[in-house]
């Protein structure tokens, strides 16, 4: 482990006045693990599970997820990687959940809603993530939180695991910041958090009351919209309150005219696809902490999406 740290601060993303942004990766499969380092990713932001459990007749057991918890974490070499909790709902059906048909599945069960529903599962899931964790650097991220109470009845079930196996370090316990709740009691949440990761998909969807699997709306669903922004703003100042961590898995991780933009409202951890890792890398070197900061100023006050993305448009033009 301690050789992969001085070879990544090596190979770290630095802007050119002097500040890190780390650049992770989103992984969805044990093949992702590997083509994210091949790519230059210092960890992993987030590890969509759901790859696990869904297409099969029965969840899979503690020893069946550890096993893969592990592989991945093996994978990663010594890197972070953030296991984030089951996240499904009414739109991925899993037969073994017994869902009943919503008009709103966005608005329903979904998230970590299902797991407090289904405790079971949650519990496997977590205990298979303890187990794999004694050999990797893996952290927990819970989905969909809109409460403090959420987080809590988690974090329950997280030290109820571990008093099971007499771990007695704690595992890092995050959360990702994806609904308009979460981002307006983000001071709150920070408290009760180790790290926020903002999953501008979805936070874009709430906020904006645009389902981002409609295709009649899906013109406008922008994730660069003010109004995400504002509360991109908003998490980083509630996360700044209690010194914690920042990392955004969204889709404008992974988009070049974001990055600059996201960089100036405060985040500090890029989680984007594996492929575009060299590209957000190698953008972050050439950019000005203070200049994106003025950027995200001005984007802040914009009116309009439109608006915004001539901003970063022409601070893109104006790199050097
Ligand atoms: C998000 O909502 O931005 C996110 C990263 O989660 P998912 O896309 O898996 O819902
Ligand atoms: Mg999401």
């Amino acid at each position: 482990a301690a050789t992969v740290a001085v070879a990544a601060a090596a190979d770290a993303a630095i802007t050119r006045d002097g500040h890190r942004i780390e650049v992770f990766a989103n992984l969805g499969s044990l093949a992702d693990a590997e083509a994210a380092v091949a790519a230059g990713a210092e960890g992993c932001g987030l590890l969509r599970t759901e790859f696990l459990f869904l297409d099969r007749a029965s969840p899979p057991d503690v020893e069946e997820q550890a096993a893969l918890y592990d592989r991945i974490g093996a994978a990663m070499a010594g890197r972070p990687v953030i296991v984030r909790l089951l996240d499904v709902g009414g739109d991925k059906p899993a037969p073994y959940l017994d869902f009943a048909a919503e008009e709103n599945p966005a608005l329903g069960l979904r998230g970590i809603r299902v797991g407090l529903t289904h405790r079971a599962l949650l519990e496997t899931q977590v205990a298979a993530i303890l187990r794999a964790a004694k050999h990797h650097d893996l952290r927990i991220m819970v989905p969909m939180i809109a409460s403090v109470e959420e987080l809590e009845a988690v974090r329950a079930v997280v030290a109820g695991e571990a008093a099971k196996i007499g771990r007695t370090r704690p595992i890092p316990l995050g959360i990702m910041v994806e609904t308009p709740a979460a981002a307006m009691i983000a001071a709150q949440l920070a408290r009760r958090a180790d790290f926020f990761s903002i999953g501008t998909n979805d936070l874009t969807q709430y906020a904006l009351a645009m389902d981002r699997g409609n295709p009649a709306v899906a013109s406008g669903i922008d994730g660069l919209h003010p109004a995400v922004l504002a509360l991109i703003a908003a998490t980083a100042r509630g996360a700044e309150r209690h010194a914690r961590m920042v990392g955004l898995c969204g889709g404008l991780a992974s988009d070049p005219l974001a990055v600059p933009l996201l960089v100036g409202l405060g985040v500090e951890e890029l989680s984007a696809t594996p492929n575009r890792v060299p590209e957000v890398k190698a953008l972050v070197r050439r950019l000005s902490r203070a200049d994106c900061r003025a950027l995200a100023e001005a984007a802040l006050a914009a009116a309009t999406a439109a608006e915004v993305r001539a901003l970063a448009l022409r601070f893109q033009q104006e790199l050097p």
